[in-house]
């Protein structure tokens, strides 16, 4: 038996929150005493795929394939489920990410496995019983559950486990599996982005704005202050219900769910329902004009003050930090 972990990259990188899924990864082949094999769909350098060995690692198999240069659910779903079926893989991981929460049903189906997405801990295994820690109710609540199965696919949201480094490489393996026309029933022909910005759901800083903005002609230093730190921008329900922004910036329960590494949050309260987007977020700066403002309750720094003073201020700093590095 061996653990299997889908190493997800984007436009050929690999990111952050893939290392700490692969990290995951090995930590539950320890606990089995197990190997971790690693795959990997798409176009990445071999020096890259080889540096996978350093967050555990041993093999990573490399499937190159015209067909599947773009994402396409079904299709990397079964080239996956046969990687874990020719290693005898028991355990899939991947990351809880947009493309991870469409693999992990999926590959449900194919290997007959319990499936557990939005895990945020190693599992326990003890007295013959497997248990992960999950999130639950979009965030606002954990669930332990068990898997009885034998096969298991586990999904980690991003943000939970740390990426932890050794000195290994990984040899690097071709992976070529048939693909099947089914497997292609819908086809991803072509991808035209709408913009250049950073895409929210993969973006690794984030700047927010809500009400407090007072309405759209005031986001050109939302825009700026994103621009200037590479982040995506995004929104409170509110504001896009209003169309001050597109439906597309809307984070929350009811929109789209994001892990950066950064959260800004400008002129947002942090009712329950905006918090539930934003979780698995690793560090939250908070800007609110009212200290009694519930989002400073989950802030790791947190600035009381008009954002249409502070914002300004902080515009012009990270300006003359940029300048002088
Ligand atoms: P407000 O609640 O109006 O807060 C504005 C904040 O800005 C206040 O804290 C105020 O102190 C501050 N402020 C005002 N002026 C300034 C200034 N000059 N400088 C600095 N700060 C200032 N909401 C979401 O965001 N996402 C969701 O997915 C979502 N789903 C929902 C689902 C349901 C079923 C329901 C019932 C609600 C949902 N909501 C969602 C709405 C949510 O409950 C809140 O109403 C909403 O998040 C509030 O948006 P806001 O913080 O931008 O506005």
């Amino acid at each position: 038996m061996s653990v299997l972990i889908y190493a997800e990259n984007a436009a050929g990188k690999f990111k952050k929150s893939t290392f700490e899924a692969v990290s995951y990864a090995k930590a539950i082949a320890n606990q089995s005493s197990t190997n971790l094999i690693a795959i990997s769909i798409g176009d990445v350098a071999a020096e890259d795929l080889a540096a996978l060995g350093k967050y555990g690692a041993e093999k990573v198999l490399n499937v190159s394939n015209e067909k599947l240069k773009n994402f396409v659910n079904q299709a990397y779903a079964s080239v996956i489920a046969e990687a874990a079926k020719a290693n005898n893989s028991a355990i899939v991981v991947l990351s809880n990410s947009f493309s991870g929460r469409g693999l992990a049903p999926r590959l449900g189906v194919k290997l007959e496995a319990g499936v557990v997405d939005g895990a945020v801990a190693l599992p326990e295994v003890s007295n013959g019983k497997f248990t992960v820690k999950k999130t639950a109710f979009s965030g606002k609540a954990f669930a332990t559950v068990e898997i009885t199965s034998a096969n298991k696919v586990i999904a980690l949201t991003p943000n939970t486990y740390k990426v932890v480094e050794s000195a290994l490489n990984a040899s690097v393996e071709d992976f070529n599996v048939e693909t099947k026309a089914s497997d292609f029933a819908a086809l991803v022909k072509d991808i035209v982005r709408s913009t250049d910005k950073v895409s929210l759901p993969d973006a690794e800083i984030v700047v927010s704005a809500g009400r407090g903005l007072k309405g759209p002609e005031n986001w050109g230093m939302v825009e700026e202050l994103a621009g200037l730190l590479g982040a995506a921008t995004a929104c409170s329900k509110p504001v896009s219900d209003a169309g001050w922004r597109p439906h597309s910036e809307h984070v929350g329960q009811t929109g789209i769910a994001v892990s950066p590494n950064l959260y800004v949050a400008i002129g947002i309260s942090g009712a329950i329902q905006h918090l539930a987007g934003i979780s698995a977020s690793k560090v939250i700066v908070v800007i609110n004009k009212d200290a009694e403002a519930p989002f400073f309750k989950v802030a790791d720094y947190g600035i009381v003050g008009d954002a249409f003073e502070v914002l300004p201020k902080l515009i012009a700093a990270v300006k003359e930090y940029k300048a002088s590095a």
